[in-house]
């Protein structure tokens, strides 16, 4: 309480001596401490509204869990586990045991393991299985995904050696034979996650890939970034196919995400050969991107989930909002309109049709069809209502787009309109 007070006097202190003293004084003086006393016993991680409409959005914490992955992570964590404990044969057990049944279950593939993030996960299968050796990559797919991840980076970070081919539009089927050499350790395609190739271009596709690289005896790996457990090909997207479908064309290392279009939480699964993650799991590296409970307790309960893609839609957030249908959307986006025109009767409030992305680079140049309400303050201006409401107690996240506050109605969730309108109020 002390250091609240000093703290509050000092800066008005600071004020005096730049605007004079206003009558006020000891209000203010107290106002402050209280709020800086809250400060110190508030937390700085928070929740906050994400109204941009990028369901998948990485500044944002990407994938929101569900209830029962939450619920499971806090069972297993708030006492001791059997993480790696072998209940039947009473010996030690494998963290990898609680998830492989399942993922091996969904994706059809002959093992699975998990490791810190999909980052993680490439960057140990190269360093286990291609160190101080070439790794192929198409010219085309030398990807540069946020937070400074570059495939030729984490390439010569792992030891081993790029080899590029093709060219940056065009690759072709012998341009990776031309490269094969007795130095080749592996053949690696990635995925373009958030950018897109459009006009004169070509790539090789994944089954011969594997069928050249298997004649030759060299590993083919796909960083699929993303990586989606369901078919999304009945809501009209053809652009991204599903786990299953790439563990079919018989690629002996998979990886992606758990937090992108999978929902859960962040980590990095491997799946593929059962031969290659054993050298993985064997690896001095693992060790250091392992996951802990808290992973594996959510994981577990999300990948639950997908049981059918009818209750994985429903049931994992990332996917109910990137799927759900326009109506609800526009519903929602009718109550927030209304609600707000109540707080703010004065404001030009608008609903619209607009589009939003999925985020978090998956399923890059799709737009899904959204509504957002549209606000023009007529007491404050929109940049200032945009940061009041960004350091109010739940931050609404929002875009500015011609002189308005734009609310995507997709990503505000329904538990959160009552905050929604608090954060409102508050900002006015
Ligand atoms: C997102 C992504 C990664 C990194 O995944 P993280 O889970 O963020 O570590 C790697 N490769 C590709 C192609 C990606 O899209």
């Amino acid at each position: 309480m002390v250091r609240a007070l000093r703290e509050a006097v000092d800066e008005t202190r600071e004020e005096i001596v730049k605007e004079g003293i206003n009558k006020s004084l000891p209000h203010s003086i107290l106002d402050k401490s209280y709020s800086l006393l809250k400060s110190y016993t508030s937390y700085n991680l928070k929740p906050v509204i994400n109204a941009t409409g990028v369901v998948i959005h990485t500044n944002l914490g990407r994938s929101a869990l569900n209830k029962k992955s939450l619920d499971n992570v806090v069972t297993v964590s708030q006492c001791y586990s059997n993480l790696e404990f072998n209940l039947e044969s009473g010996e030690r057990g494998n963290r990898y045991s609680h998830i492989v049944g399942l993922l091996k279950e969904i994706t059809g593939a002959e093992d699975a393991m998990v490791v810190n993030n999909n980052a993680a996960a490439v960057m140990l299968c190269l360093t286990a299985l291609a160190k101080d050796k070439e790794v192929i990559v198409s010219r085309g797919e030398l990807v540069e995904i946020g937070g400074s991840f570059r495939i030729p980076d984490i390439i010569s970070q792992s030891g081993a050696f790029l080899r590029e081919v093709g060219t940056t539009n065009k690759t072709h089927s012998h341009d990776y034979l031309g490269a094969i050499n007795e130095n080749t350790a592996m053949i690696l395609k990635v995925h373009q996650s958030n950018y897109k190739m459009i006009g004169f271009t070509e790539e090789v596709i994944i089954e011969d890939l594997t069928a050249l690289s298997h004649k030759h005896n060299i590993p083919v790996m796909f960083d699929l970034g993303s990586g989606c457990l369901i078919d999304l090909k009945p809501y009209g997207i053809h652009t991204e196919p599903p786990v299953q479908d790439i563990v079919k064309k018989d690629v002996d290392l998979i990886t992606f995400s758990g937090d992108k279009l999978l929902g859960g939480p962040q980590g990095g699964i491997i799946v593929g050969r059962k031969k290659y993650i054993e050298i993985l799991q064997s690896h001095p590296l693992t060790r250091v991107v392992r996951v802990d409970k808290f992973t594996l307790s959510a994981l577990e309960a999300t990948l639950k989930e997908y049981v059918s893609s009818d209750t994985a839609i429903k049931n994992v957030p990332t996917l109910n909002m990137l799927l759900q249908d326009l109506d609800l959307i526009k519903k929602r986006a009718r109550k927030i309109a209304s609600g707000l025109r109540k707080l703010i009767p004065d404001a030009n409030i608008t609903v619209l049709k607009d589009s939003s992305q999925a985020g978090g680079g998956s399923l890059p140049g799709i737009e899904f069809q959204t509504y957002v309400i549209k606000i023009k303050p007529s007491k404050m201006s929109v940049n200032r209502l945009e940061k009041k409401l960004r350091n109010g107690k739940t931050p609404v996240i929002t875009r500015v787009k011609d002189d308005m506050i734009t609310l995507d109605s997709r990503t505000v969730m329904d538990n959160q309109l009552s905050l929604l309108f608090e954060s409102f109020k508050n900002a006015l």
